[in-house]
């Protein structure tokens, strides 16, 4: 059993004041393997002031030092990578191939982005070129607290510290306490890269203990989180009385509208391939199917085949099969949404109830598809965040545009189509902060979040620098 229990606050690594231990399971073997602290108040007291004294200094450095450091960070971070990989492996499940390219990668990439944009921010400028005296200031905002979850680890720790240290920031980070593995890896990187003490901070806890006392501390001055919109809800209460920033990437029901102008066989596999990825552990997973009715049937048979071809094993072995879930809670929680479907009505095409055949132990699912929901059924209504597929039919563009939109979030949408100008009016009537035609990725630096309930605030490059920072206007230096 790995011991973790220590926290790294100052520059050092430091014993819990007032932890209460902690296991770490790996979700496919049930099987606790490391011991974390979770810290109490004296522990987030004391990285918060580590944070507090850190920042005159730290927010005062030119955006050339810290293009500097994070440099250093990015190639501490490569240097780490494949111990990263197997600790996101073992602490959520991702098979060990895509842990390293896409969980591990993804880091790299964020880091690689913010170094670009943050060359290229003017921190101070006039209002409108040619007018003197009226200047524009881009200031560090303070002490930003850094809250994230399991699913996307280091995607979401490189986001808001690489973001935060960019803009002249210090910072105390509360990982999941799922998956905490990683971000102690990413501590260990921090120390490597030789940033000031206190600059970087990091405690383990829960959302009760640590992540509430952040929210709601007069010291923090920034809240970024990423997680459930319930945690995001009770953040932004929590961090009311004082007045922060908040921002928070919170949920998703993203819809993939799939027109018969395109190549529907080949759109509809990738559709639902990429709402297993991660097993199907994204905010953004494509996880409502709207289908041009025409096309209706072949893409409710393509999604059962993709489903019944995704393969499901464990996260130790290579290949490109899915994992387990996170946890038991996770296993419970989709279980009872594919019995709510089944309950309420929607036709089973693939996957169900239980484990996959020869998976007897860990969190392991179906790959499932639900043909003919509604748009009154909890598996439309709600996040799942398990492989499973929900697939309706429409009958025309407006239609469509009307069922994608009706839903409380609004992260992504995906359209799939081979008229351009019918993408460009889709697009435009999404209320949706990312919409991807055709399966085109957004390249690392693109602003990240979504509208409605899905949060408040981007993350990524240049859009994620700039939640970590104050405007100051100055009028009157000539
Ligand atoms: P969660 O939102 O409860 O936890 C995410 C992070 O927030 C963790 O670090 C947790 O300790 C912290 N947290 C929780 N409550 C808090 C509070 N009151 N104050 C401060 N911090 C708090 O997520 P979960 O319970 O692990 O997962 C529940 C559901 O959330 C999932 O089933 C999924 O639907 C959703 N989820 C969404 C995302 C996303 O990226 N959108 C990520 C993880 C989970």
């Amino acid at each position: 059993m790995l011991d973790k229990t220590k926290f790294y606050i100052d520059g050092s690594w430091v014993a819990p004041i007032d932890g209460t231990n902690f296991p770490v399971i790996n979700p496919a073997t049930e099987e606790a393997f490391a011991t974390i602290a979770l810290g109490g108040e004296k522990d987030a007291e004391a990285a918060i002031a580590a944070a507090k004294a850190a920042f005159p200094a730290w927010s005062a450095t030119s955006p050339e030092t810290r293009i500097g450091y994070l440099e250093k960070l990015l190639a501490a971070y490569e240097a780490r990578s494949q111990d990263m990989a197997v600790a996101i492996s073992s602490e959520m499940g991702a098979p060990i191939d895509m842990s390293l390219s896409d969980q591990a990668g993804s880091g790299r990439g964020h880091l690689k982005a913010f170094i670009r944009a943050l060359g290229s921010i003017e921190f101070q400028r006039p209002i409108r070129p040619g007018v003197e005296g009226q200047d524009i200031a881009y200031e560090a905002a303070g002490v930003a607290a850094l809250i994230t979850p399991w699913n996307w680890p280091m995607n979401q720790v490189v986001l808001k510290v690489g973001a935060a240290l960019a803009a002249g920031c210090t910072m105390v980070l509360k990982p999941s306490e799922i998956a905490p593995m990683s971000s102690i890896i990413f501590a260990e990187c921090i120390d490597a890269a030789g940033l000031p003490a206190g600059v970087f901070n990091m405690v383990n806890g829960d959302g009760a203990g640590v992540g509430s006392l952040l929210s709601s501390h007069p010291d923090i001055d920034v809240v970024s989180f990423t997680g459930s919109t319930r945690a995001g809800i009770l953040i932004s209460k929590a961090a009311a009385d004082t007045v922060k920033t908040v921002s928070l990437e919170l949920g998703g029901k993203s819809p993939n509208l799939v027109f018969d102008d395109c190549d529907v066989a080949a759109a509809v596999a990738r559709g639902a391939a990429f709402c297993f990825n991660n097993t199907g552990q994204s905010c953004n997973a494509a996880s409502r199917m709207l289908v041009e009715r025409s096309a209706y049937e072949l893409a409710v048979d393509v999604a059962a085949a993709t489903a019944r071809d995704t393969t499901v094993d464990l996260p130790s072995k290579p290949g490109n099969h899915i994992g387990p879930l996170v946890s038991e809670a996770q296993f419970d929680k989709v279980q009872g949404l594919i019995k709510a479907g089944i309950d309420e009505g929607a036709r089973l095409v693939a996957g169900g109830l239980g484990r996959p055949d020869g998976l007897n132990r860990g969190w392991f699912v179906k790959p499932t598809v639900f043909a003919d929901t509604t748009q009154e059924m909890t598996i439309i209504r709600e996040e799942i965040f398990g492989p499973v597929l929900a697939i309706m039919p429409f009958d025309t563009e407006e239609e469509a545009i009307a069922l994608a939109n009706d839903t409380p979030y609004g992260l992504a949408a995906y359209v799939q189509t081979g008229d351009m100008d019918r993408a460009r009016r889709v697009a435009a009537q999404l209320r949706a902060g990312m919409i991807q035609v055709n399966g085109a990725n957004r390249i690392s630096g693109s602003p990240f979040g979504g509208y409605k309930q899905s949060g408040v605030g981007r993350e990524g490059g240049m859009w994620g620098i700039e939640e970590f920072l104050e405007i100051k206007t100055i009028s009157g230096i000539v």
